[in-house]
């Protein structure tokens, strides 16, 4: 199978040449140039099988150039196993009730659902390198608003040939993200804070990838620069499992039989996590309705109801900010397999949105789209009513994104009256945003620092994370922080 620039169908790269290249030289996003299809049988077969051996047999679909041998051992390699995730299930299902089930995707080392594909992505890409006969260190460079961040330092911490080095907003991400990064350990990672907001940070890492006096200084020494995010199909592919694996899940609990569709809701971001869901539907999984659910910047919600692509609007701060995005930048493989693969149409939709803002999708794109995606958002006052509901009625406690995911569930079931089974994802684990999941249970005056977790913990009996307790013994080792400018510095004093 080979692999193409969504810019450009001509471009033809193998997957190992994909995944360490990261991006289209033209700006595309690298994709599969058709998406291998699975059937019953398929599905019968993964039944009885662990995470890790479903993972397997998914991913080698689409990975020509590795063994299974190689991905048995990746998936091995402490990613899908008890040193890593804290319920052997890795993405266990819990059922609500018999058509209402969450896929909960936070049991691994960071507590959101990155780590479903940042612990593998590191043994993906090194070993791309070595197919491509690299032979360069790769420095993994990364502006986070908080999840990412931990997540990519986690999967990448003491991995052979490669460093990582995360920069984050000094006052922009929550007490508990921040503590995760500052005590980060590993022979192979820095961190650092950048004074300002997440457009500070990503605006420097920006500068610095397209800085070409670096890249010949950081050659000469040996090193190239690479990212994490999920533009990178190597983020993408191990998110299609967990769809898959699911349904499995679902045939083995009973409540569906081979066949029956199955509806997925998707507190959405980048797109990654919901375009993963549409790959698997699209390579013969069982799946319904896709719900894109969005919080108040719901931009989104409009495109996918009107056709309008339009980021020309007021940001918003929210409690899901993981979600607060306005440029999405997965949906670019949508419109890819949506207009049938015209890549001018895409290349055209990119940069209208680079000069205006803006683009609309032509009709019958637009007809597509419906067809296959619900929109809806929950605004703040929303979200945290239903981290409330659902604690109180379901005795289940959620985070902010994991809300607005079962918010607009809820609001689609009622608008259409579509009772097909559905699965809601929940991405992260409600102890990473106490604060906010404290004050929505309508506690009145919440502990400060890592004490809120405590404070979660005998408001709702459970437990948190143990990743999450343990910061409190853990030593801080990066307590700096430069001006945008002095990004530059940080980089060449950790690639001496
Ligand atoms: C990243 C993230 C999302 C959004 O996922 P996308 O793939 O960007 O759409 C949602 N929830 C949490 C907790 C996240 O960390």
């Amino acid at each position: 199978m080979k692999y193409i620039s969504t810019r450009d169908k001509t471009v033809s790269l193998t997957a190992s040449q994909a995944i360490a290249q990261g991006l289209a030289r033209d700006g595309g996003l690298l994709t599969p140039e058709y998406l291998p299809q699975i059937d019953a049988a398929f599905l019968e077969g993964l039944r009885e099988k662990t995470y890790g051996q479903r993972a397997v047999a998914v991913m080698k679909l689409f990975l020509e150039d590795f063994s299974e041998e190689e991905l048995t051992a990746f998936t091995q390699a402490g990613y899908y196993g008890p040193d890593k995730f804290d319920d052997e299930r890795i993405a266990p299902l819990t059922t609500l009730d018999d058509k209402t089930h969450c896929l909960e995707l936070w049991h691994g080392p960071t507590s959101a659902f990155k780590d479903m594909a940042l612990q593998l992505l590191p043994h993906l890409l090194t070993a791309s390198l070595r197919k491509t006969d690299e032979e360069k260190t790769v420095c993994i460079l990364v502006a986070t608003s908080g999840d990412t961040g931990k997540a990519a330092l986690e999967g990448f911490k003491d991995v052979d040939r490669t460093r990582i080095l995360v920069f984050y907003p000094k006052d922009g991400v929550s007490e508990v993200q921040g503590l995760q990064m500052k005590t980060q350990e590993g022979n192979n990672v820095g961190v650092c804070a950048v004074h300002g907001n997440f457009d500070d940070a990503q605006t420097g890492v920006k500068i610095l990838f397209s800085d070409e006096t670096l890249r010949a200084d950081l050659a000469r020494r040996g090193y190239f620069l690479s990212s994490a995010n999920s533009i990178n199909w190597g983020r993408i592919l191990p998110q299609v499992v967990y769809y898959i694996s699911a349904y499995c899940d679902l045939l083995n609990k009973g409540t569906i039989s081979m066949g029956d569709k199955v509806n997925y809701c998707v507190p959405t971001g980048n797109f990654g996590n919901i375009l993963a869901c549409w790959f698997a539907k699209q390579m013969g999984l069982p799946v319904g309705k896709l719900i894109c659910a969005s919080n108040s910047n719901n931009v989104l919600t409009d495109f996918i109801q009107t056709g309008v692509y339009d980021k020309n609007r007021t940001f918003y701060t929210t409690m899901s900010p993981s979600m607060d995005i306005l440029v999405s930048s997965n949906l670019e493989r949508l419109l890819f397999f949506l207009s049938g693969g015209d890549d001018r149409a895409v290349a055209g939709y990119m940069k209208q949105l680079n000069t205006t803002g803006s683009y609309t999708v032509s009709d019958a794109l637009k007809a597509k789209l419906q067809a296959e995606f619900y929109g809806g958002f929950c605004d703040e006052t929303r979200t945290g009513e239903i981290i409330k509901s659902v604690w109180e009625k379901e005795h289940y406690l959620i985070d902010p994104h994991t809300a607005v995911a079962y918010g607009v569930l809820a609001e689609y079931r009622e608008k259409t009256g579509d009772e097909t089974p559905a699965v809601f994802v929940s991405t992260a684990s409600p102890f990473k945003f106490c604060a906010d999941v404290l004050e929505s249970l309508g506690v009145e005056k919440v502990a400060p620092g890592l004490d809120a977790l405590d404070q979660l913990t005998s408001v709702s009996g459970r437990p948190a994370p143990a990743p999450l307790a343990s910061l409190r013994n853990k030593a801080v080792r990066f307590e700096g922080s430069v001006d945008k400018e002095q990004m530059i510095d940080v980089v060449l004093e950790m690639l001496q």
